[in-house]
């Protein structure tokens, strides 16, 4: 099946287009700027051919349009008319608590969806207006969404509840949602597969570090912690986030620096994490190279993760009453060896032994990184978060007969 898979940001929407049936991308774009200007980078992976153009974006299904042409287009696009797009499927940030599986887009599911605006306000928004474009421009196309929090929604009720007011929950839906979910249920899925004995015997925790990070126990398949909260800001340090702080800090330092809410909402969110630590950059290549200049900032930045996730796997490995494996992925996760070594120092009591040679030099690909004596499996896994919106759109419109 011919799937589109879009990510719809508020000023961006980026797209792969799969065949499904071998499960390979044709071609991938990104339109920028919507609602300024616009810009489309598109390419067709088979012969490599690309197209950029600066083409006036108002909306999202302006982009939609323009990225449908890109597909279509004889020369470097990858079907012949847009008949050929036979499902659309959505990347959601959040599901709240009315989305535990993905699900084809009726009135009702946008109903629901709209009840989500206050959990993910930058996200939501741009997620209705990315489907609108799509129902626009293909309306006889079937479109599918799949939910970051849907993999987290199995979490037993001592694990996403909040110790506030139980009003509170009620009236505002607030509790763990967790985030990533895609990934973690992506990786974890490979890793059952690697341990070649049934997911319900399986305990994993996934460690999806990237600009954003969270951390999921995985006892038998199922989710029964994850390291984000109501929102991505909770759980480890990450580029510009803080992660979990005390609560404390949060008016403290309002009242101190005389900071709205929404200012401080941009502090947590923006000016904190490896960037508030280091004074140096959110990237982790750029906290990497200036430890290597002997930063001592950049070090505690990252000593700060690597002491946060040993932290997790010591509590998610006593949460779930064992441990078989852990996965490494997303941008650090796969590619800083300086963070799977640091983060798994020390825990050779748990029998993790790791072959060091191997993780310092490997990068971005499906490699065992554990020895063979050692009790826990550790892999790296990369992530591919569209193959699954991929697959759960193919499976949702399949059932449907079309
Ligand atoms: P992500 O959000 O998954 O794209 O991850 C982004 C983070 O991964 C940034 O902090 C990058 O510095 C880090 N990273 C480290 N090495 C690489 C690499 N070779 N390619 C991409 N991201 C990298």
């Amino acid at each position: 099946m011919n799937v589109l898979v879009v990510n719809a940001g508020s000023s961006s929407l980026k797209y792969q287009f799969f065949d499904t049936t071998t499960g390979s991308v044709v071609a991938k774009g990104n339109c920028e700027r919507i609602g300024l200007d616009g810009k489309i980078t598109h390419k067709q992976l088979q012969s490599g051919k690309t197209y950029t153009a600066e083409i006036p974006m108002p909306n999202h299904a302006v982009a939609t349009r323009i990225v449908v042409d890109a597909l279509t287009n004889p020369e470097y696009g990858c079907v012949k008319s847009m008949d050929e797009i036979e499902a659309v499927g959505h990347r959601v940030v959040h599901g709240g608590p009315y989305f535990f599986e993905s699900v084809l887009v009726t009135p009702e599911v946008i109903e629901k969806l709209e009840l989500c605006r206050d959990l993910a306000p930058l996200h939501t928004g741009p997620h209705l207006m990315g489907i609108a474009g799509c129902t626009e421009v293909m309306p006889n196309v079937p479109q599918v969404l799949v939910f970051d929090t849907a993999f987290h929604q199995t979490m037993p009720a001592e694990a996403y509840y909040y110790p506030i007011p139980y009003e509170m929950y009620e009236k505002y839906k607030i509790r763990r949602y967790g985030a990533h979910g895609t990934s973690h249920r992506y990786v974890a899925g490979e890793m059952i597969k690697l341990l070649g004995k049934p997911a319900e015997e399986t305990k994993i925790i996934t460690c999806h570090l990237g600009n954003g990070s969270s951390i999921s126990a995985v006892k038998g398949g199922k989710v029964i912690d994850t390291s984000m909260g109501l929102t991505p800001l909770d759980g480890v340090i990450m580029g510009t986030r803080c992660g979990a702080i005390d609560p404390a800090i949060v008016t403290f330092i309002m009242e101190k620096e005389g900071f709205t809410p929404a200012q401080m909402s941009d502090f947590m969110n923006k000016k904190c994490g490896f960037l508030g630590v280091s004074g140096i950059s959110s990237d982790c290549r750029d906290i990497e190279n200036a430890i290597a200049e002997g930063n001592e900032r950049a070090a505690l930045a990252l000593n700060i993760l690597n002491y946060q996730i040993k932290k997790f796997i010591g509590s998610y490995t006593a949460a779930m009453g064992g441990l078989d494996a852990i996965v490494f992925t997303a941008g650090i996760g796969e590619n800083t060896s300086l963070v799977r070594a640091g983060a798994l120092e020390g825990l050779d009591f748990l029998g993790i032994e790791i072959d060091r040679e191997l993780n310092n030099s490997v990068r971005g690909k499906l490699t065992k990184l554990s020895t063979d004596n050692s009790k826990v499996q550790v892999w790296l896994i990369p992530t591919n978060e569209e193959l699954v919106i991929a697959s759960d759109t193919e499976a949702i419109v399949k059932a449907l007969g079309k």
